[in-house]
């Protein structure tokens, strides 16, 4: 694997020129900042009267329109929801991008799935870095950074990497190491990965574990701690030190208990569907079926949410949670 640091990923390519951040939320908020602070002439966009744009007044930003943004400026950073970036493309980006001038993407699925399409005289790369725009911004007034991925669909220009590598450079991702990927493997693991282990497969597992307890006659509270609460203290020791460190953490009943019941859990059958849902992922099914629901106003979307939001798990676990002074509120 191609890794870029700071010496890979002189400023030079974005000195003198303008990037334009649209969106200024999670990332956008740490990109236009860390940018900023690297010396890089930044132009924020973002619609006036959401919370978004006083918080960049805030920061000391004029934020202006997309539009104006993207016609301000070299580099045009797309950081809106991704479900909304095809028609903000079209309206606001596309009329103002002239030959030379960079798309940059932090996630590859517009790009990938062909739902903005740009023109073959830009430019177009990805800068993606590993985590929270919150964590972005904090690595970065650390003097540290968090690890980026770099990609580069189009290049126009000849430039096109050294130019993402400045950009990654000036957030701050290349003091921490910038990782060469394309916008199929990105956008296709990050798919993957949600859908199969990090949120529809992990919800999956504590609402199973939790039914199973409940049903078997034990207290929703009890079976709450055991399946869902319990789940961040792992998780937190393979986030420090992999499996084994969490193997190390935990008593040998556990360990045992995980080594020979867990490949009970998942068994061949869950990977025969793990192996579909990639299949759905590579074919463009999953993204297709996303846009058209998008297109219809979420009618499944918002039904599963709101079955999801009924489940016993989260009326006992807002009661309990409620017990937990150190938690901050929690949101509706
Ligand atoms: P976000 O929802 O936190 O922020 C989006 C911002 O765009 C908000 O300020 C919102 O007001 C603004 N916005 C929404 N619709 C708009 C419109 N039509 N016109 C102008 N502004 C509009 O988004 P985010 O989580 O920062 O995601 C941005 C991109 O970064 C996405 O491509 C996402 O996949 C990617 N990404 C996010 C993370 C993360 O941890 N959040 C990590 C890596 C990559
Ligand atoms: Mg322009
Ligand atoms: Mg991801
Ligand atoms: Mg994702
Ligand atoms: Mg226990
Ligand atoms: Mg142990």
């Amino acid at each position: 694997m191609k890794i870029y640091y700071e010496k890979d990923a002189p400023l030079a390519p974005l000195e003198g020129r303008t990037v334009a951040v649209i969106g200024y939320g999670s990332q956008g908020h740490a990109h236009a900042q860390n940018l900023r602070d690297s010396g890089i002439q930044v132009v924020v966009g973002q619609r006036p009267g959401s919370p978004n744009y006083d918080l960049a007044v805030a920061h000391g930003f004029q934020p202006v329109s997309a539009a104006e943004a993207a016609a301000q400026a070299d580099a045009v950073m797309v950081l809106v929801p991704d479900h909304v970036q095809g028609a903000l493309y079209r309206e606001a980006i596309a009329p103002n991008l002239k030959a030379g001038d960079m798309l940059l993407f932090s996630h590859g699925f517009n790009i990938h799935f062909g739902q903005i399409v740009p023109p073959a005289d830009v430019d177009v790369a990805m800068v993606a870095p590993k985590g929270p725009g919150h964590l972005v911004r904090r690595e970065y007034e650390r003097g540290a950074g968090v690890p980026c991925l770099v990609a580069v669909h189009q290049d126009a220009t000849g430039q096109a990497l050294a130019r993402a590598l400045a950009y990654g450079n000036g957030i701050g991702g290349a003091r921490a190491g910038i990782l060469e990927t394309t916008f199929r493997e990105e956008t296709e693991t990050d798919l993957f990965g949600e859908q199969a282990v990090l949120c529809g497969g992990v919800s999956a597992l504590i609402k199973a574990g939790f039914e199973t307890l409940v049903a078997a006659g034990y207290q929703p509270e009890i079976a709450y701690f055991e399946c869902c609460h319990e789940l961040k203290l792992i998780v937190d020791l393979i986030y420090e030190g992999g499996l084994s460190r969490m193997r190390y953490s935990i008593s040998d009943t556990a360990e045992y208990g995980d080594l020979t019941r867990g490949r009970r859990i998942i068994t061949e059958e869950t990977k025969r569907e793990m192996r579909r849902i990639l299949d759905e992922i590579q074919t463009g099914a999953f993204a297709k079926e996303w846009m058209l629901e998008n297109q219809v106003n979420r009618p499944s979307f918002n039904a599963l949410r709101q079955l999801e939001k009924e489940h016993p798990i989260e009326e006992v676990g807002g009661r309990l949670r409620g017990m937990m002074s150190w938690l901050k509120k929690e949101q509706a």
